[in-house]
């Protein structure tokens, strides 16, 4: 295909409405017609990425295969489309300032007044555009972050506005995301607000070609006629988005009100194949129809926002779709976890896991669960912090070594088990600076990693900065924790397992952030069933006591 086209995708009237599950949608009913589809977030605030905020924010912090700590949208679009992002993929104000500032520097501008029209909004572009240009994709979707009529997304909308209009129509089209609220006391839904939002994006020179209304309810035909006449857009242009029981069903819902053909028909693009969904739907239909359920606990700091462990929270949709068991998360916050409610919160669940984090606040209760699982066969899964966390337990309850810690818990002990990695020592920038992205690990054979992937070389993504020390290794190994996962080049531990334990395994990488529909993650797939295997042995061991 000779250009690439650009679909951008706007919200109104509320955040939190799903543009990134409409994008990731889209995406996926295009790549399903054989169009090869990325998407892109644009976040409008000033932080020059999210890895410095807390999850409490903006939830989990997404990592890519080169590193980038990205917005959490960037997952659902690998999860959809089983292809990988990068840094490309997601910009921010403070990243587009940053740049500007530093073209300004170095003298770039050549004198010129620096301002946000032209030299922001020309760095906005040509952001959009690196992708298109790569020669990569035929579609680039970008998605607008934050609500029109924000003052901070007002540089990124004018953008929008020059792009459409230096492209044409038939190159670029802007979806426009809103909510049609529902008035019980009227017992109608309510087309206003959309109408108001339609016209703040008019306002700034851009006209929505296609308007995706969230709803609670059917939309009728003279409510979308009533859109379409007021908005500007043809009445086919009108796509309800009702809500779904899952994301996963948002694809199929976008494909029987016609999303990809509007789509498609606008950027005269050729639309007679129907999108090859097979794949989704097996999978779907195996999510939708588990033959038996597993409880697994999520043991973590930031449970009172779910978003926090997203990715993780998906996985294990994946892996229960993978083994036909419905997957039920339990959150449990590590800090009410002590000797008293210990048994109450965990001893009723089939697996527990461990979750990644930073700091101190909880980490006592981590080291609890952990020593609760390990004790009573219970599968274990320990992801980053969770794994770290396993290795202090172990240090501390099966060798006796009482003292061992982490460096980031407490600075001074006596037995750093975790210590801070050597090239971390001396870095005081917090942003974009610890080991991220993917990193290369040997497996050892016989070993239950191994026997989950199948495979000795494995790459998985990366965020710490805290590392199983290799001073104690010898005596750990010796004790009983097994390494079974290193670093080719530098030695670093990356996975530890206890072999004559079900399954108890902790990773020093972030799998979840691998898991994909087409491709659930291999541990997470391992782990689900050893937590069935679990609850079957529980079940019948109860049943011949009884
Ligand atoms: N805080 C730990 C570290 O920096 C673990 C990080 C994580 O769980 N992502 O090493």
């Amino acid at each position: 295909m000779a250009n690439t086209k650009y679909v951008f995708v706007t919200g109104g009237v509320s955040s939190s409405l799903g543009k990134g599950i409409i994008a990731a949608s889209l995406a996926k009913l295009l790549q399903a017609r054989g169009y090869r589809v990325t998407i892109q977030k644009l976040d409008p605030y000033i932080n020059v990425d999210p890895g410095t905020l807390n999850p409490y924010e903006h939830g989990e912090c997404y990592v890519t295969d080169d590193g980038a700590e990205t917005d959490l949208d960037l997952g659902h679009y690998e999860r959809f489309l089983n292809t990988p992002t990068s840094q490309a993929n997601n910009v921010t104000t403070g990243r587009i300032y940053q740049s500007v500032i530093q073209k300004e520097r170095r003298g770039e501008f050549l004198g010129k007044t620096v301002q946000v029209v032209p030299h922001i909004t020309n760095e906005i572009k040509e952001r959009i555009q690196i992708l298109g240009k790569s020669g990569s994709y035929d579609i680039v979707i970008t998605e607008i972050g934050g609500t029109v009529g924000d003052i901070e997304s007002l540089p990124y909308i004018e953008a929008v506005r020059q792009l459409k209009w230096e492209l044409g129509d038939t190159n670029a089209l802007v979806i426009h995301l809103t909510l049609i609220p529902y008035l019980s006391a009227a017992g109608e839904l309510k087309t206003k607000p959309t109408q108001h939002s339609v016209k703040t994006l008019m306002e700034s020179g851009i006209k929505a070609d296609i308007l995706v209304c969230r709803t609670e309810h059917e939309l009728s035909d003279d409510l979308r006629k009533k859109l379409a006449l007021f908005c500007n857009v043809r009445q086919e242009a009108v796509i309800q988005s009702i809500d779904a029981s899952t994301i996963y069903d948002v694809p199929n819902l976008m494909l029987e009100e016609g999303l990809d053909k509007v789509v498609l028909r606008q950027l005269v693009l050729q639309d007679d194949d129907t999108p090859d969904l097979e794949n989704w739907n097996k999978f779907l239909q195996r999510h939708k129809n588990p033959k038996c359920q597993v409880t697994i606990g999520l043991i973590g700091k930031y449970v009172e926002l779910q978003d926090s462990y997203k990715s993780i929270l998906e996985a294990f949709i994946h892996a229960g779709a993978e083994n036909e068991v419905k997957v039920n998360v339990v959150s449990i916050h590590s800090e009410y976890i002590t000797n008293d409610t210990i048994e109450n919160e965990i001893a009723h669940l089939d697996g527990i896991l461990v979750a990644p984090g930073f700091g101190e606040r909880g980490t006592e209760g981590k080291i609890k669960a952990v020593q609760f699982a390990r004790e009573n066969k219970l599968p274990f899964f320990g992801i980053c912090l969770g794994m770290q966390m396993a290795v202090i337990e172990y240090s501390r309850n099966v060798i006796g070594i009482k003292e061992a810690s982490s460096v980031e818990v407490d600075e001074n002990t006596p037995h750093p088990v975790i210590d801070i990695m050597e090239e971390q020592k001396n870095i005081t920038d917090m942003g974009g600076t610890m080991r991220l992205g993917s990193w290369d690990c040997e497996l050892k054979e016989n070993s239950k990693v191994f026997e989950a992937y199948g495979k000795s070389m494995i790459a998985e993504r990366h965020r710490h900065r805290y590392e199983y020390n290799n001073n104690y290794k010898e005596q750990l190994e010796k004790a009983g924790l097994r390494t079974t996962g290193v670093n080719p080049k530098t030695g670093l531990v990356e996975i530890v397992e206890i072999p004559d334990h079900p399954w108890f395994v902790g990773v020093q990488y972030h799998p979840e952030y691998k898991s994909t529909v087409a491709n659930p993650h291999p541990l997470f797939i391992a782990f689900i069933r050893a937590a069935v295997e679990y609850s079957k042995s529980n079940k019948s061991a109860k049943v011949s006591q009884g």
